[in-house]
């Protein structure tokens, strides 16, 4: 069993990264792949799990990249990218993470600001529901109005308040999605589209924009995910065969930040093969 998403407290799951992979060893997965938004500070603490607990590791990162070419703040329809397997020090991919995680935590101390105005919270309570060299988010915003008593959940949350639109959001920083594909394959990275069909959580874009994608180079399109309609999921099964497109399934992680259960979707054997071939680093066996 393969499950190629997970998220530790280097973003915003609740797991620390070797508890992550505790959690692969006990729900019986061979291999699971660390993707934390922007970062890859969970690796070294992940690898030394893996190898201790003899589940196999895919280095990732989920990348936060918007549609629009112009990149705007607050434009643009947002893409998640998942990038396996990528040299973590190249410099290009590395300035756009770190640009990313400054910008992103430049906005959550301006929505803190915002909703000072009608909520019980400071950045001091926000910082008390993260470990120390998280890059703050909106999830931890969300834990801080929880903690407040005046939401019941994280869903609640961003349904009411954290989501765009609402005159607490902020937008932030993100390189373009073609961009952001380039420069995953130009750091020796294979490069997924997360949830591309998620609907419910925000607006997607077109079959034109992944295509567009794949001709810069997108390797897959995860396809088996919670927020996939069994419609959803056949049609992007299709796209991707059209695109000659790999499929990957997965779970999306977060600990106790979110309902998903680890290894709830999978990735099949051969498609990690392929992954494993493009990449430039090696799996963590
Ligand atoms: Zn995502
Ligand atoms: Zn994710």
């Amino acid at each position: 069993m393969i499950d190629l998403h997970t998220h530790s407290t280097a973003s915003d799951g609740t797991d620390a990264p070797d508890q992550v992979m505790e959690a692969a060893a006990a729900a019986g997965l061979s291999t699971v792949a660390l993707t934390d938004h922007d970062t890859t500070s969970g690796w070294p603490a992940a690898t030394a799990a893996a190898l201790r607990l003899g589940v196999a590791l895919v280095r990732g990162a989920e990348i936060s990249a918007l549609s629009s070419d112009t990149a705007t703040p607050g434009r643009g329809v947002s893409v998640h990218l998942l990038s396996y397997l990528h040299d973590p020090d190249h410099p290009a991919l590395l300035a756009e993470l770190t640009r990313t995680r400054a910008d992103r935590e430049t906005r959550a101390q301006r929505m803190v600001e915002l909703l000072a105005e009608d909520f019980p919270i400071t950045w001091e309570d926000v910082l008390a529901q993260t470990e120390p060299g998280t890059t703050i988010g909106r999830p931890h915003l969300a834990d801080a109005l929880v903690a407040s008593g005046r939401v019941r959940d994280r869903d609640e949350a961003f349904a009411t308040v954290l989501r765009p639109g609402t005159r607490y959001y902020v937008g932030h920083y993100a390189p373009a999605a073609v961009a952001a594909v380039r420069a995953v394959r130009a750091a020796g990275g294979v490069p997924v589209f997360a949830h591309p069909g998620a609907d419910a959580r925000g607006r997607i874009v077109p079959d034109s924009t992944i295509e567009e994608l794949a001709q810069a180079g997108l390797a897959g399109l995860e396809v088996d995910h919670r927020d996939h309609t069994p419609e959803m999921r056949r049609h992007l099964r299709g796209l991707a065969e059209a695109l000659g497109l790999l499929v990957t399934g997965s779970s999306d992680y977060h600990g106790t930040g979110k309902t998903n259960r680890i290894g709830e979707n999978t990735t099949a054997p051969d498609v990690l093969e392929a992954i494993e071939a493009q990449g430039a680093l090696e799996v963590v066996r």
